[in-house]
């Protein structure tokens, strides 16, 4: 086996692809070849294949668990504080433009809801009055129309009472 084959199969030594066959004449090769078994050496600390997961092992992904949380929380705070629609890489100022606007028009309608409340109060207030107004005038003119009804005489007095009628005159 010359260098050149030994260089082409020493990717499938590492992976560990080779037939048995050429596995043991690589082998051989490179116990006789120091200038290819240095570079089986070499080739064997690079990691030319996908690693293994042991370079990111449970403390790599506890760490990016750490990190993704971590910016899922500021993106949702963030969410929270501005208007919904609001992205992350948005600068906030304008963002709290149309929400003051917003708050102004909140305002205003509360004021003009307030005011409409008051007055409507006011009314009631008014109306109630008027009610009761109307219940002491109607109580009056009751009392004006009803007869006076005036006992013909004082039971046990020689007074007699003469009504003021006009048919009989005053007496
Ligand atoms: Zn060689």
């Amino acid at each position: 086996m010359d260098c050149r084959t030994a260089e082409d199969l020493m990717a499938g030594l590492i992976d560990n692809e080779l037939s048995p066959g050429h596995q043991a004449l690589l082998e051989e090769h490179l116990q006789h070849c120091h200038a290819c078994s240095g570079l089986l050496e070499q080739l064997s600390e690079q990691p030319l294949s996908p690693p293994p997961m042991s370079p990111m092992g449970d403390d790599f992904w506890s760490k990016m668990d750490g990190v993704l949380s971590a910016a899922i929380d500021d993106e949702l705070e963030g969410a929270a504080q501005d208007t919904p629609e609001a992205e992350p890489s948005a600068p906030k100022k304008p963002s709290w433009r149309p929400s003051l606007a917003l708050f102004f028009y909140a305002a205003t309608l509360m004021f003009a809801l307030g005011w409409g409340l008051y007055n409507h109060q006011q009314l009631q207030l008014s109306q109630q009055e008027t009610a009761m107004l109307q219940n002491i005038l109607e109580r009056e003119r009751r009392l004006s129309v009803q007869p006076v009804t005036i006992p013909a005489a004082l039971p046990g007095s020689g007074y007699t009472f003469a009504n003021n009628t006009p048919s009989r005159g005053t007496f």
